[in-house]
């Protein structure tokens, strides 16, 4: 959701990571021991790994910060309500985020995570170090409530500040239905999957190559388009015309088939120099 705040975002240098070791892996034993130590008494991490408060590039970065939670690789900010236990929230997004980092095969350092009474839908962007993801407050014990797809987003951009909106939207649609299925376990793919594979679903052209793969296609899709991290931060810059943008999706689309899958999605009405918005956008 949220597109034009995410266009709006800064096309800035996207940070490298090597890929989904966080603080864990630079700490030595002792550092470690007192690390979980601390830990365990809720909201609390290594000073020294912690992000800087995000810059307010938004109107709802100004609504006023009432608590806080440092995880091992999540900053939950609550705008919306003191009275939240912040340590269940900031747990759960960890759990979404170490998901994900094995499903991408790489993640960011950081996900800042806000919380807030007034979003009108949970969003994503980025502007500095570190990307950030808004959720609504009403839900938010809820893991189902765009855990996954927003999150999905702050991954995507360690591959460019500006993907085209199809395949970015797609993408976290499918990171967020496998984590349904793999992660939170609400759904059984083989029942669930049927009722989605629908030609009027906003993300039909990838679930097509999802059913037609299996579970391990995306992961594939991910490595492939991570082995050329240096093309596609280029090319995902915002300024690459759309079809060379689109050829490179395609490309890994394709390694990750073990053929070239562009025949087929034509067949569903795709075409590289046209295709932009995902469909219904
Ligand atoms: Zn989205």
């Amino acid at each position: 959701m949220a597109a034009a705040m995410r266009e709006a975002t800064v096309a800035g240098a996207v940070a490298a990571t090597d890929g989904a070791a966080g603080p864990l892996a630079r700490l030595a034993p002792s550092a470690l021991v007192a690390w979980i130590a601390l830990l365990a008494c809720g909201c609390t991490g290594p000073r020294a790994e912690a992000p800087v408060d995000p810059r307010p590039t938004t109107e709802w970065h100004r609504v006023p910060i009432v608590d806080r939670c440092l995880g091992r690789n999540v900053l939950v900010l609550n705008h919306a309500d003191p009275s939240l236990e912040l340590a269940t929230v900031a747990a759960q997004l960890q759990q979404q985020y170490d998901w994900l980092a094995e499903w991408y095969g790489f993640a960011p350092r950081f996900v800042i995570v806000h919380v807030g009474a007034g979003y009108p839908f949970g969003f994503a962007l980025k502007s500095g170090p570190d990307p950030e993801m808004f959720l609504q407050v009403d839900g938010i014990f809820d893991t189902a409530n765009n855990y996954a797809h927003e999150m999905a987003h702050c991954f995507t951009y360690e591959l460019g500040a500006a993907l085209p909106h199809w395949f970015n939207e797609s993408l976290s649609d499918m990171a967020w239905l496998e984590s349904e299925i793999e992660l939170w376990k609400r759904r059984g793919a083989d029942a669930w999957l049927p009722t989605l594979d629908r030609v009027d679903w906003r993300s039909y052209e990838l679930l097509q190559l999802r059913l037609a793969h299996g579970p391990g296609y995306f992961p594939k899709v991910l490595r492939a388009l991570w082995r050329r991290r240096d093309e596609c931060r280029a090319t995902f810059d915002g300024s690459r015309k759309l079809d060379v943008q689109n050829e490179l999706l395609v490309a890994a689309l394709s390694e990750a088939a073990g053929g070239d899958v562009l025949p087929f999605l034509r067949t569903l009405g795709f075409d590289p120099r046209t295709r932009e918005r995902q469909r219904g956008y």
